[in-house]
């Protein structure tokens, strides 16, 4: 499971509905743990700047 893994589906932004989103830099190993253990990711829209987790699928 590498960081820069092809998506295997398309995300977009809740905010703004754009496609144009990227994965959110990590914050901590702490957050980064927590989120792995929610089985979630950080990303970060490109379009508002809004920041949201997705869950893996
Ligand atoms: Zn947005």
């Amino acid at each position: 499971m590498a960081w820069g893994e092809k998506p295997t589906s398309v995300h977009r932004c809740p905010e703004c509905g754009a496609f144009e989103i990227e994965r959110s830099s990590r914050r901590g190993v702490v957050e980064r743990v927590r989120l792995l253990l929610a089985r979630q990711r950080p990303y970060r829209c490109l379009k508002c700047d809004h920041r949201f987790y997705d869950r893996r699928v």
